[in-house]
């Protein structure tokens, strides 16, 4: 067994406002509070408008949970309306960042390179991305898989000092998992969790590899997660639609129990 932190983040995507958040990350609180969860590390990643407030949260209570933004700009400031950058989300002291999510990547036409860029971006600014990469069902059906798995994550980490590269957080997103309820068998992410790890030892070295935390994220539930989780590779999960049901939820930080 790894000594790496799983990591169960919930991705909220467009939903709950910030008096819902508030809600949300209490019930987390007290349904976490009985229990010595320090072995699971968890992390909310609500829209940008519940940053400020889960903050106020957090720091008042000193709860465990993290949280992060689904979004970072490339640039540190600037004419770039709508956009928020690395220094507004450390300010928020937000400890992630996703990078690359594949409704990112669909329909706001990321790119690997863009990915890479909001990578450095939020080091850049003390933040840890969690790059998501993943691949839609024509690839999967042409047994392409791995190999476009793998360029997502060579572009993503084009160029990252390994110093930077050794607290990324990988999140493998099988894209026709997410959202769907079809959800890839253990042996699915695995495959595809252990080939990143042996890239990066490629990419670095063998140490840095057995350091960084890939997760699984694809229609994960209570019902699935200690399954997934019991894979070497799997270091945690990515959960949208779940993490929305709060006591779904903190079933699947408990998968242990
Ligand atoms: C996600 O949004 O990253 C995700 C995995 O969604 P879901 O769990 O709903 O498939």
């Amino acid at each position: 067994m790894s000594d790496r932190t799983p990591l169960m983040a919930g991705n909220w995507k467009m939903n709950l406002n910030h008096l819902e958040a508030i809600a949300h990350v209490q019930k987390l609180a007290f349904a976490l509070a009985d229990k010595d969860y320090e072995t699971v590390e968890v992390a909310v990643l609500p829209p940008f408008t519940d940053l400020r407030s889960v903050q106020t949260l957090v720091d008042g209570d000193k709860l465990k949970i993290k949280y992060g933004a689904q979004d970072i700009s490339v640039h540190s400031s600037g004419a770039y309306t709508g956009e928020i950058s690395g220094p507004m989300l450390s300010k928020l002291k937000c400890s992630y960042v996703t990078v690359g999510h594949s409704e990112r990547r669909q329909y706001h036409a990321e790119t690997d390179e863009t990915c890479n860029a909001k990578v450095k971006a939020a080091y850049q600014h003390g933040i840890t991305p969690i790059l998501c990469v993943g691949e839609g069902l024509k690839v999967r059906k042409a047994g392409n898989h791995v190999a476009h798995t793998l360029a997502q994550v060579d572009g993503g980490l084009q160029d990252l000092p390994a110093e930077q590269a050794a607290s990324i957080v990988i999140a493998y997103e099988p894209v026709w998992a997410i959202g769907t309820g079809e959800v890839a068998t253990p042996e699915d992410a695995q495959e595809v969790c252990g080939a990143i790890r042996k890239r990066l030892v490629a990419l670095y070295s063998r140490e840095l590899a057995d350091a960084v935390r890939i997760q699984y994220g694809g229609s994960v539930k209570a019902a699935n997660i200690a399954a997934i989780m019991a894979k070497p590779d799997v270091d945690g999960a990515l959960i949208g639609g779940a993490a929305l049901d709060a006591d779904e939820f903190v079933k699947i930080v408990r998968f242990r129990d």
